[in-house]
């Protein structure tokens, strides 16, 4: 699993990839792009540029070469991993050797001129909620005395999200209109949300296809695993609290799902793969559909994560923006990702290559680790005061969010998962 490719030794003669905090040559993330002409394309994203894969034409397998000529990564995820894993070698090679240099420049465009776009044709979107802190912090909220249901510890808890909102980051945050009722209205009322929140989660691409019916065995789920990105599901909490019951999230969620635009692939995160924390004593142990020693002993996986926020007020002051919680993936994570997909298809759910699986909401176990502002101002009851005085319980019109993700490791070179990024509009 872990290769030259890992080295944190290898240097790419691509100006600024070696240093760069997200994408240095050990990182290679697969992505979207378009620069003036032509149309969108495949591309790897390496220190400031992005390298159009059509360099790759007479040096891969024709099956490659086929799916490298998609304006969207479905047909090269689902190709074998193998196939993905040649891909990575090959462009590892052009971008560490300095006599492929003059052939490879051409195909290197500077990432600002570069419009990078949603890099799959998303079949479905599920949104799952393996968080346990987050859950119990929400519950808590809702059922004081019993915030955590009695499923959570043995089912990983997901629901159908939608997948025709789902965007690439940068794209507005148009606050939603919703029906709301707050605890001592008499009636219901529609208008724009007042209560807009954020959901700091990963997402993860699938690779591959199952036939209905067929299931993903747990120790074959991540042959499944494409690859992930950060996602932000947006949540209007009060049009939440309203609808949820008894079927779940439904507009409040559905306005807009936020992805960043790099897959970061497995390949690229076998070094951050690690033994899942062994549950507390008193968990029940996973049904056996569940349970593998393999999966438990390198299927988590360790990302710092971090939600940042800028003012319109910061941004005219010259702020920077604020860091409002970090946090690591594997503090939060009751379930795995391979668990998570195991359970999708467990049913004879069929997954297809490009599906999109929200985690839910990745918060720690401590103060300031939330990965929601619900859980920072304990449902708007204290709110956060920034640096410049201001104070937000939700996000106000103007307000851009973002998320952040890197993995870092001993003796590895840190790669990141670049932007996350939404600002909020008023409601038409
Ligand atoms: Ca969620």
């Amino acid at each position: 699993m872990i290769d030259h490719s890992h080295d944190a030794a290898a240097s790419s003669w691509v100006p600024g990839a070696d240093a760069h905090p997200d994408f240095p040559v050990q990182n290679l993330p697969l992505g979207v792009f378009s620069t003036s002409d032509p149309g969108p394309r495949i591309g790897t994203a390496i220190g400031d540029h992005v390298l159009d894969l059509a360099v790759l034409a007479s040096d891969v397998s024709p099956l490659l070469r086929a799916a490298l000529t998609e304006p969207l990564l479905n047909a090269l995820f689902a190709l074998p991993a193998g196939e993905r894993l040649a891909l990575r070698h090959a462009v590892f090679a052009l971008l560490t050797s300095d006599t492929a240099r003059p052939r490879v420049l051409p195909f290197l465009h500077r990432m600002a001129d570069c419009t990078l776009h949603l890099p799959f044709r998303i079949g479905d979107y599920t949104d799952f909620y393996v968080g346990i802190h987050h859950a119990t912090a929400i519950g808590r909220l809702f059922r004081p005395d019993a915030p955590l249901l009695p499923n959570y510890k043995h089912v990983p808890i997901g629901y159908h999200g939608r997948a025709s909102s789902v965007r690439v980051s940068g794209t507005p945050v148009i606050r939603p209109r919703g029906q709301t009722k707050a605890p001592d209205a008499g009636a219901p009322a529609h208008g724009p949300s007042q209560r807009l929140d954020c959901e700091l989660e990963l997402g993860v691409w699938i690779a591959g296809d199952n036939a209905l019916g067929e299931t993903v065995p747990i120790d074959r789920a991540w042959d499944r695993i494409g690859g992930f990105c950060l996602l932000n599901d947006w949540s209007a909490r009060d049009i939440q609290a309203w609808e949820y019951q008894p079927l779940g999230p439904f507009l409040a969620k559905n306005f807009l799902t936020t992805v960043s635009p790099w897959v970061v692939t497995a390949e690229a995160l076998a070094p951050f793969r690690l033994a899942q924390p062994p549950r507390p004593a008193g968990d029940p142990a996973p049904l056996p559909y569940l349970a593998d020693a393999g999966e438990q002993a390198h299927g988590a996986l360790s990302i710092d994560l971090a939600i940042t926020l800028s003012t319109p007020a910061m941004r005219e002051g010259g702020l920077a923006p604020q860091r409002l919680a970090s946090g690591n993936s594997m503090d939060a994570m009751y379930w795995t990702p391979g668990q998570i997909v195991c359970h999708h298809a467990s049913g004879g759910c069929d997954l297809h290559a490009g599906d999109l699986l929200g985690t839910g909401t990745l918060s720690g176990p401590q103060a300031g680790s939330e990965g929601s502002l619900i859980e920072m101002t304990k449902g708007g009851a204290q709110p956060i005061v920034l640096p410049n005085g201001e104070v937000r319980r939700f996000l106000d019109d103007g307000d851009e969010l973002a998320l952040v993700a890197h993995a870092r490791r001993d003796g590895y070179r840190a790669i990141g998962f670049g932007p996350c990024v939404g600002r909020v509009v008023a409601a038409p």
